[in-house]
């Protein structure tokens, strides 16, 4: 897969391909990783890429000449590329569309904004999706296209070590992922449940579907609505309110 980021400050897109997960994927050959910086493809003597906004107001906005030059190079190897505008107008970003990028796309290309955006004009011409990843506004897109990144690149085959860590996840099922405990079984007073040493695992997944059940109600029931309980799932949660129950009354 191949992900191609536009923007003004390609040393600090670098040094997140250079790391971690990502690096290991770009060795591996799964993904490749380019980073091309607008400013390349600036016109004049001065290197412009900013102007100021038509009818006035404040800051600056992204001029269109040297960003459609910066798409077409982009494009120009791979025409199927889908180009995505890293914008807080945008389709908020989450798992499922993570999936759809890992699954059925080849070549991304992210334009990374900076100032107040870039001229619309770009958008309506040359962006096939505007994406979010939440309802607040940072200083550029560059963040916001690392972490598309890198929520799809962990979902490609071979980039994790096991394919179940990528089944398990948080959202994967509608729900999110059951607690995690490691060494030492005693750590400041405080014990890991006596079920995640019995050796039974029959028992453990049993606590496992529990553990994740009773986070996602307290933490996100508005999962519940997006994938309704089983029934077995709806057995664990009347148990843990009938013991809840229990716990009011003594
Ligand atoms: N004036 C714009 C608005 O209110 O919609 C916000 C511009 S923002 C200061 C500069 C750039 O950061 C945007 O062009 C976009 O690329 C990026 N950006 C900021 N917040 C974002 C978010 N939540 N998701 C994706 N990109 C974001």
């Amino acid at each position: 897969m191949k992900f191609t980021v536009l923007t003004l400050f390609p040393d600090f897109v670098n040094s997140f391909f250079m790391n971690g997960m990502i690096s290991r994927a770009v060795k591996k050959k799964i993904i490749s990783c380019i980073s091309i910086n607008i400013r390349d493809f600036a016109f004049n003597h001065h290197k412009t890429v900013d102007d100021k906004p038509y009818g006035g107001g404040c800051g600056m906005v992204i001029k269109p000449e040297p960003l459609y030059a910066a798409v077409k190079y982009a494009r120009k190897d791979r025409p199927d590329s889908r180009v995505i505008l890293m914008t807080p107008q945008g389709r908020p970003f989450d798992q499922k569309k993570a999936w759809d990028f890992a699954k059925k796309k080849k070549s991304l290309v992210f334009i990374c904004g900076r100032y107040e955006g870039i001229d619309e004009r770009i958008n309506y011409s040359l962006v096939d999706e505007e994406i979010s990843i939440g309802d607040y506004v940072m200083t550029g897109g560059e963040l916001a296209a690392m972490v598309i990144i890198d929520s799809v690149t962990r979902l490609l085959p071979d980039v994790l070590g096991g394919k179940e860590s990528v089944d398990i996840d948080s959202f994967q099922n509608g729900r999110l992922e059951y607690a995690h405990y490691t060494r030492p079984s005693r750590f400041k007073d405080m014990d890991i449940p006596d079920v995640l040493l019995s050796g039974n695992h029959k028992k453990i997944e049993k606590w496992r579907i529990t553990s994740s059940l009773k986070r996602t109600f307290l933490k996100r029931p508005d999962l519940f609505t997006q994938k309704k309980l089983k029934e077995h799932e709806k057995q664990i949660l009347k148990k843990w309110c009938r013991e809840l129950e229990e716990l009011i009354k003594k």
